[in-house]
């Protein structure tokens, strides 16, 4: 899987750059200068390269094409469970015996949700939040797929990891998108924004008929660290993004944090999560 259009060893690595850039008891940022922080510089060869890649082609142009490639849900029908375990057939070159399957990581993150007393489409949330990664099983590039999101179609906020790369990307230098707010109004919501696209966005889209406002809020922003952990796009906000910034910050630690060496027993929590899917979703959903 790494070659020059994918250098990330693993899907992971980025996920296991977070943990590097936002570790388990690290202060709040906010109010903080930047520099005080981060060390962004450390990145590994491989995954700085991802960032290249992934800020340098991140464009307005690029987002309405995926849009229109993957949200009319013509690839696939699958339930749930068959989509984790699509998910799983996902083959790279991380290294067996330190890393989590793609399943591990949904059971263990709803599991800890579960264990906190949550209610059932929270702990439903967590299991599915990383399906949209399936984007790689239709031979997307990692670029397209996983690192932190933004908005594009304004100005790529000073907080995005590695903002330098950003100087590659097309629309850095179009006026049309390069102001504060470009194509958007003040204050106009998130909902009007569009994100960087990548298996958030696509996942939002998919579930966006059977969750919560609240769940699909954790699912569309989970990447969003720029928003949901630095503070930016305050002036792209409304009143019900305020709200669901506050969940989102509630998910985020189950997402970070959950990873243990006890891999979850898959069998023995398959029924339960089999109630659970069925609860809320139909037996098959269009991907
Ligand atoms: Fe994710
Ligand atoms: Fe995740």
């Amino acid at each position: 899987m790494t070659d020059g259009i994918n250098p990330l060893h693993s899907l992971d690595d980025w996920d296991d750059d977070l943990l590097r850039r936002y570790p388990r008891d690290s202060e709040p940022r906010h109010g903080k200068s930047t520099e005080e922080f981060r060390s962004y510089d450390d990145a590994a060869d491989h995954v700085k390269e991802f960032y290249r890649l992934n800020h340098r082609q991140q464009t307005v142009e690029v987002n309405l094409q995926k849009r229109e490639q993957f949200l009319k849900f013509e690839k696939r029908q699958m339930g749930i469970w068959e989509a984790m375990e699509y998910l799983n057939t996902l083959v790279d070159d991380s290294d067996p015996d330190t890393s989590l399957s793609q399943i591990e990581h949904l059971l263990q993150t709803s599991e800890a949700i579960r264990a906190d007393g949550h209610p059932r489409w929270f702990i439903l949330t967590g299991l599915v939040h990383d399906l949209g990664k399936i984007l790689c099983l239709f031979d997307e590039p990692q670029w397209c797929v996983t690192g932190d999101t933004f908005p594009v179609g304004c100005q790529f906020d000073s907080s995005i990891v590695y903002h330098d790369f950003f100087q590659e990307n097309p629309d850095y230098s179009n006026p049309e998108y390069n102001s504060q707010y470009g194509i958007y109004e003040p204050n106009c919501g998130l909902r009007n924004v569009m994100l960087s696209w990548g298996h958030d966005e696509y996942m939002y889209n998919v579930c966006k008929p059977f969750l919560p406002p609240q769940g699909l809020a954790m699912i569309r922003y989970h990447s969003f660290y720029p928003w949901h952990s630095e503070g930016a796009y305050e002036y792209l906000m409304d009143d019900f993004d305020h709200q669901m910034l506050e969940y989102v910050k509630l998910f985020n630690p189950y997402d970070l944090y959950s990873k243990s060496d006890a891999p979850p027993d898959i069998k023995a929590l398959k029924p339960y999560y089999e109630d659970l899917i069925h609860e809320f979703f139909p037996p098959q959903l269009s991907w």
